[in-house]
Order: C-alpha cells, then sequence, then structure tokens
C-alpha cells in the first residue's frame, strides 16, 4: 500500500475474507451466512465488501434501510437482501428493487399484505421477526397464531424465514438470559413449523452468539461485527484482523513555547515547550470531540501522539514532542495498532461506534494486504 497522502480510511479486502472463512470454520458446512451491511458496511465500503462475500459465497445479506438495499442493488448486487428496518414508506422501493422486508408487527404484516396485493405479488418473500427479549422490534412469541391466521388469508406473500435477535450475546454474566431467548425462539419457530404448510430458514445468532452459542445456529447465521474484524471477545478479536485502517498525514508541525495554548477555547496549556503535528481530521470526519484533550492518541512511526486540546470539526492537534517526524509523515488513526477497539474504549464506547461514526467525507481506498 502506498503512503498516505490525506485522509483515507483502507479497506482490507483480504482481510475481510481471512474473517468470512474464520467465522465460517465455526458453522456447520451447511448453514448459510447472512452477511450485515448496514451503515455502508459498518462505515467500510458496502458494494465492495459486498462483492468479495458474494464470491466467497454468502447467501444473503442485511441492511437497516431500504434505501441501503437500493444502493446494493444500483450497484448489480442480485443476491437476496433482508431490510431489518423497512417503513410502510419504503414498501415500493422494497417490491420494486426485490428487497425482503423484516416483518414486526399485526400492523406492518397488513399494511405490507395489502401492498403486495395492489402489486399483483404472490409468494413475495418476508422474514418475520420476534422479540424475544430485546425489546426493540419483532412480535410477541404469543402473536404465533393471530399471524398464521393473516398469512393463511394471503397468495400474496410467503415467509422466507423467521428470526430473532439476542440482547447480550458476548456477555458471559448474560447466558442465562440468552439461553432463555434462545429457548424462546425455539419454541416460537417450532410452532410455526407445524403452522406454515412450506419450510422457511430460522435465524438468531449474531457475530457474538455464532461464538457463544454455535448449538443455536439453525439454518443461518448474521455476522456483522465479526467480517470487520473485531469479536466482541479478546481471544476472538485476536483470530481476526481489521478490515478497516484510518490513516492520515502530518500537515503541518508548530513549536509551542511553555504557557502558550493549543486549539479552540484555549483548553490545553503547554506546561513546557513542546511540539505539535496538525491532521486533517476532526469530529466531521468521525472523531468525536470526546477523544480531545488526551483522552485520544494517534501512531506515528509506531509511537503514541496523544490528542492536545478539542478536536476540531476538520483537525486535530497531537503531542509530537517525543517523535521523530516530519511534515507529510503518515499518521494512523485506528488499523492494527491501535484497534478501533483499543481507541473506542478511551471514551466508553465499542467499535461498532468508531466504525460507523467514520463519514462519507473520508475516502474509501479499496485494497488486498
Ligand atoms: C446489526 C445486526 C446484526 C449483526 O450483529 P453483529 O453483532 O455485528 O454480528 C445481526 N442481526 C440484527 C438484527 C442486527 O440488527
Amino acid at each position: 500500500m502506498a503512503k498516505a497522502t490525506e485522509t483515507i480510511l483502507e479497506i482490507d479486502l483480504n482481510a475481510l475474507a481471512h474473517n468470512y472463512n474464520y467465522i465460517t470454520s465455526k458453522l456447520n458446512p451447511k448453514t448459510k451466512v447472512l452477511a450485515v451491511v448496514k451503515a455502508f458496511g459498518y462505515g467500510s465500503e458496502a458494494v465492495e465488501v459486498a462483492k468479495e462475500l458474494i464470491k466467497l459465497n454468502v447467501s444473503y445479506f442485511a441492511v437497516a434501510y431500504a434505501s441501503e438495499g437500493e444502493a446494493l442493488r444500483n450497484a448489480g448486487i442480485e443476491t437476496p437482501i433482508l431490510v431489518l428496518h423497512p417503513l410502510p414508506e419504503n414498501f415500493d422501493v422494497i417490491v420494486n428493487r426485490c428487497l425482503e422486508p423484516s416483518i414486526y408487527s399485526e400492523k406492518m404484516l397488513n399494511e405490507f399484505i395489502s401492498f403486495a396485493e395492489h402489486k399483483n405479488q404472490t409468494n413475495y418473500p418476508i422474514h418475520l421477526k420476534f422479540n424475544t427479549g430485546l425489546n426493540r422490534l419483532g412480535f410477541a412469541s404469543k402473536a404465533v397464531s393471530d399471524i398464521t391466521h393473516i398469512l393463511a388469508s394471503t397468495e400474496s406473500i410467503k415467509v422466507r424465514s423467521v428470526f430473532s435477535h439476542l440482547a447480550a450475546s458476548e456477555d458471559a454474566s448474560e447466558a442465562a438470559f440468552t439461553k432463555q431467548q434462545l429457548k424462546e425462539f425455539a419454541v416460537l419457530s417450532e410452532a410455526l413449523s407445524e403452522i406454515l404448510p412450506y419450510p422457511f430458514l430460522k435465524h438468531t445468532l449474531n457475530t457474538s452468539g455464532i461464538i457463544n452459542f454455535p448449538e443455536a445456529q439453525y439454518d443461518m447465521v448474521r455476522t456483522g461485527i465479526g467480517l470487520y474484524g473485531f469479536g466482541n471477545d479478546v481471544q476472538e478479536t485476536a483470530n481476526l484482523k481489521p478490515v478497516a485502517t484510518l490513516k492520515t498525514v502530518i500537515s503541518q508541525i508548530h513549536t509551542i513555547a511553555a504557557g502558550e495554548s493549543v486549539g479552540y477555547n484555549r483548553a490545553f496549556i503547554a506546561p513546557q515547550a513542546m511540539q505539535t503535528a496538525t491532521l486533517p481530521i476532526g469530529h466531521a470526519d468521525g472523531i468525536s470531540r470526546g477523544y480531545g484533550n488526551g483522552k485520544g492518541w494517534v501512531s506515528i512511526h509506531g509511537q503514541k501522539a496523544p490528542i492536545v486540546g478539542n478536536v476540531c470539526m476538520d483537525m486535530i492537534m497531537v503531542d509530537i514532542s517525543k517523535i521523530e517526524c516530519k511534515e507529510g509523515d503518515e499518521v494512523i488513526v485506528f488499523g492494527n495498532a491501535p484497534t478501533a477497539e483499543a481507541l473506542s474504549e478511551v471514551i466508553h464506547s465499542i467499535p461498532y461506534e468508531l466504525l460507523t461514526a467514520i463519514s462519507q467525507r473520508v475516502k474509501r481506498v479499496v485494497c488486498r494486504k
């Protein structure tokens, strides 16, 4: 890879392939993989990621919103796409682009059936989402019989899958709760199997679910964060490779005298003479103000350069007093070291948030390392 000459997010497709192969090595050979590529592929590059995953034999994609599925279709992707959070407003795009809605309430089910009938659809694939404890989206388990009456009344739609989502699959201390969720899913999905006159897929594991509860993999698993290199577990993360590396450059170096201030609101006052480097990346690029004032740091020639003062919209200043470097030198914000996980930890966040916060202003550069 050439050295960065501006702020870029490098997307390593070989790391993605490595992670996909590692995750599938934990599954039964017949278990299908649904790759979650919502939020621009967890902030990476959804289209390139999706195309690579197709080569690796992925069965399904999931996005949060219909517009994200539309973008994949516009890029020529023909793999089935589950839309996790459709709204009636989006039904038109969904049906026009052959996207498959997650249906999570009776109201939604009735509305989607009316829409599908109006569009003269038959057997349009839908996915029934059940709430087993996350209390976010989903039918209650006890809704099974009401739903089956509605389903039996129309030919316009067909249940392609039944699924649920775990609330705390990464927390060993919540294993009893997760097992209860899995049990509830087993019961409700079995009840539907007995009622519906055709087979459908069942799925309930996310990345940490795959790692901690592989016995519940059913027909398919939904993996997101693991594909991008994080396992919510030190040991598992060690077996994965970060897909995204955020790089920038040194724009200008300043020598600051003792007592001088750096940045907005004069939040930093130099206790002694020092050198700072100004970098072309700020909170508008996804580096939250929380990383300012020494909490966050970047890596320059392998050495830690703490952020000095407040994070600006388009820039940060870092302390390079102990680092030999010059204007134009490359800077690593996250990647292998520090990882997005280590950096996000300093503001009590998680890699999911840091990765997806990297704004669309930052150029994505796809590579194979
Ligand atoms: C985002 C999401 C996933 C992926 O979870 P990871 O922890 O990233 O593997 C799976 N299922 C649903 C319903 C989701 O919203």
